[in-house]
């Protein structure tokens, strides 16, 4: 089966509980932790000292390399301690992170206005963009200015806007398209720029007909643009980069490759708009819009929320606190991770946070033996054979693995979800991929 012949699932999108209800913000908590961990690459490096007082924006961590994402204050306190603490990133280990403790009064210092952005170069349009923290916030989290640098010998001839958010319950994205669609739109001109992309295109869902309609009245009232909108079938994972690249351009993603090397760059409308509110407005990313939700929740929405927020504070605005009856996510059902307990804090990555019980959910799953249905074949976008994987996986055969396609696993979980067996495979090949 070929990948531009992949059809998706049409699977429930649990979207009806915060669709349409607009951003809100969540106040500050006392307490923020913030770990060194926040994106793909290397880990970032403090430079503040415990006991040190610090403004907000203030740059509390950076990275070895200028192309990988610093790391701001989000409020004003004191750094009441540098040590290792639970993170998402990390599940299993305690990641080294800043605990900030918060004096409520927002004190801050000028950043860097980037007030003649398009005289820049694409080199230094980039480090700007690392020197405002910002990363990929569709939920893969790496440096958006390491992306972008990554392909000075590739001619870039498609600039692709990923605003599909196919994967259930989350609807940030489709949120800040109707709200936001005017600063998504001068975002886009700024990452042109910086790819130096012959075609724009955005492309959303068919089920956001209110995002689709305020990112065309943005792109009417700045005629003479040349961006593309495309409606994409909502199936899952239409969002994933490879199914989308092949969607708009037609192209295959090779095995191994990254789209650059086809001269295509992906980026969400979340870290574009993130791009505009740091070069147009001088404002790292300090925060992010996250989807709250799932049954447990009382009060679920889209909430403007301070990146090292503790979950726990999260889940009490919005009226709920974790029993162990319940299953907490981050990230969506799909490609989500479930979370031991709630003492962990927003990272940049974290699009949503559903907690949810068996009304909803599958909660407890006890796992059967593997019948050898093929279900999970039929339903993989990357033409694997998740049932072997599997089998080499129990077996720490990591030759066999990669030689069978492992690394190109998304992740998507539709394997799991269509396993009568309730067999989590896509966590194990998570996990393999780390091993291996
Ligand atoms: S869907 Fe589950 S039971 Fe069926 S072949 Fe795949 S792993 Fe085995
Ligand atoms: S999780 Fe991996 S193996 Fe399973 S269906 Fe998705 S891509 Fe295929």
């Amino acid at each position: 089966m070929s990948v531009a012949h992949y059809q998706g699932l049409d699977i429930p999108n649990h979207k009806e509980r915060t669709r349409a209800q607009p951003i809100s913000t969540i106040p500050s908590p006392p307490q923020f932790i913030l770990p060194l961990n926040q994106h793909r690459g290397s880990t970032l490096i403090p430079c503040v000292n415990t006991g040190e007082r610090v403004h907000k924006e203030q740059v509390i961590a950076s990275p070895k390399n200028p192309l990988e994402a610093n790391l701001h204050s989000p409020v004003s306190g004191t750094i009441i301690a540098i040590e290792p603490r639970p993170s998402a990133a990390s599940i299993s280990n305690e990641t080294l992170s800043i605990v900030l403790a918060n004096d409520f009064q927002d004190s801050s210092v000028p950043t860097m206005a980037c007030l003649n952005w398009s005289a820049l170069d694409s080199h230094q349009l980039c480090e700007q963009l690392a020197k405002g923290g910002i990363v990929g916030l569709g939920g893969a989290s790496f440096s958006l200015a390491r992306k972008l640098a990554a392909h000075p010998d590739h001619n870039i001839n498609q600039l692709i806007i990923n605003g599909v958010e196919c994967e259930p319950f989350i609807t940030c994205d489709d949120q800040l398209m109707r709200e936001h669609a005017m600063e998504i739109i001068h975002g886009i001109q700024i990452i042109q720029l910086a790819t130096k992309a012959t075609h724009v295109t955005i492309a959303i869902e068919s089920n956001k007909p209110e995002a689709i309609y305020a990112i065309q009245e943005a792109l009417h009232s700045l005629n003479n643009l040349d961006i593309a909108l495309r409606i994409i079938e909502s199936t899952y994972p239409s969002g994933d980069e490879g199914q989308l690249i092949t969607k708009v351009t037609g192209l295959e993603l090779p095995s191994g490759k990254l789209p650059a090397e086809i001269g295509v760059i992906v980026s969400n409308v979340s870290t574009i708009y993130a791009c505009s509110r740091w070069i147009l407005h001088s404002e790292p990313l300090i925060s992010r819009i996250v989807t709250v939700t799932g049954q447990c929740i009382s009060n679920p929405g889209n909430y403007l929320v301070q990146i090292g927020t503790p979950i726990e504070h999260i889940l009490q605005h919005c009226g709920a606190t974790l029993t162990s009856k319940q299953k907490l996510i981050i990230g969506g059902a799909m490609m989500g991770q479930t979370l031991p307990h709630s003492n962990f804090p927003l990272t940049k990555a974290i699009n949503c946070i559903i907690l949810s019980d068996d009304r909803e959910l599958k909660t407890e799953t006890v796992e059967q033996p593997c019948i050898r249905c093929g279900e999970c074949a039929q339903a993989c976008p990357a033409q694997l054979l998740p049932q072997l994987l599997l089998t080499y996986s129990k077996q720490g055969n990591s030759d066999a693995l990669t030689e069978l396609g492992l690394y190109d696993c998304i992740e998507c979980g539709n394997c799991d979800y269509l396993c009568p067996s309730n067999i989590q495979l896509a966590t194990r090949f998570r996990a393999a991929k780390r091993k291996t």
